[in-house]
């Protein structure tokens, strides 16, 4: 699809299985004025814990993402006539065998984007992919956080590196990039060997909502308390596949039964419309191990999900 910078298409121009997939099929944009929201590629997962295959999460879910339509079912939100939306790339890596300098490479891309106003949407890579990202949208003031995850990710250094896939939240909020206190965590889970990542979100004052809670309280309640809790300054969504159940998307890296159903994870995040959110990520799809392709379909509706919230967002000039 021929498309000039900054013109959104006609989606129905054109069959959907057609051209270069890009996110959504939206236009390939290289300058940050070009668009209102941008949708980024980071196809890095050099900071697992476990199983490799992250870095392959982006192409596959531009791939799947080209099942995606515009207008939405529930809140009948069409994000690409509120905003312009563009497909930036993946983040140019000049190292990828170096973890930290991995990192960098992320933040001085996002920082391109973010520095000129433009929201993102990221598309991942291992859930290390975070950091960097915080870095640069929190860099003058921390962020709120809505963590949707099996995992905590607040685990410490882990065998040679403090920036695991397991620690970024807790380097975040050492960093100053994230408000403990306007943080929730929905849907852990899990047996852990230690439990020092639970134990440090607690103990900085963050919302940990397991989910054996989640399934006592019921989706609207977890959705209305992490509403109070963010309130109306400007957060962040990060939302691990590996939140969702294995019947439903196993290709992730460590996955753990008895999560979200795709159902319950699309009105969660659909709970979140109307929030002042800066930014937001679907990461660790790992399409090795999703045979099917279900995972990428499962990434890529979760990142329509989050673009209209950021549309929303953008409309009520909070983001
Ligand atoms: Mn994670
Ligand atoms: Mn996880």
């Amino acid at each position: 699809m021929k498309i000039p910078p900054g013109k959104q298409p006609d989606p129905m121009s054109a069959p959907r299985y057609m051209d270069i997939p890009t996110f959504m099929r939206a236009p390939h944009i290289e300058n940050p004025s070009d668009c209102d929201i941008a949708m980024i590629g980071i196809p890095y997962d050099g900071a697992v814990t476990n199983r490799p295959g992250a870095r392959h999460g982006p192409r596959e879910i531009r791939n799947s993402s080209s099942m995606m339509r515009s207008i939405h079912p529930v809140s009948r939100i069409n994000p690409y006539q509120q905003c312009r939306i563009g497909d930036a790339g993946d983040v140019p890596f000049t190292n990828v065998y170096d973890v930290e300098k991995a990192h960098k490479n992320i933040e001085d891309f996002i920082h391109l984007w973010t520095s000129s106003n433009t929201a993102i949407l990221a598309a991942g890579g291992d859930h290390s992919v975070s950091l960097p990202i915080l870095r640069a949208l929190g860099c003058n003031e921390p962020v709120g956080l809505i963590h949707i995850d099996a995992h905590t990710d607040t685990w410490d250094d882990f065998l040679g590196t403090n920036y695991s896939h397991g620690a970024p939240f807790r380097r975040a909020v050492e960093e100053g990039l994230i408000d403990p206190k306007r943080t929730v965590q929905i849907g852990i889970r899990g047996a852990q060997n230690a439990s020092v990542g639970w134990d440090y979100s607690e103990s900085v004052g963050m919302r940990v909502i397991f989910m054996e809670e989640v399934l006592d309280l019921g989706v609207q309640a977890v959705i209305k308390e992490a509403r109070e809790i963010i309130g109306p300054s400007r957060a962040y969504i990060s939302f691990d596949i590996d939140s969702i159940d294995p019947a439903f998307a196993p290709g992730t890296g460590t996955p753990e039964v008895g999560g979200f159903t795709s159902r319950e994870a699309l009105s969660l995040v659909r709970g979140f419309d109307g929030l002042n959110i800066a930014g937001a990520d679907v990461v660790e799809v790992s399409p090795p191990w999703d045979p099917t392709g279900m995972t990428a379909l499962v990434g890529a509706s979760m990142m329509y999900e989050l673009l209209c919230i950021l549309a929303t967002a953008r409309g009520l000039g909070t983001n």
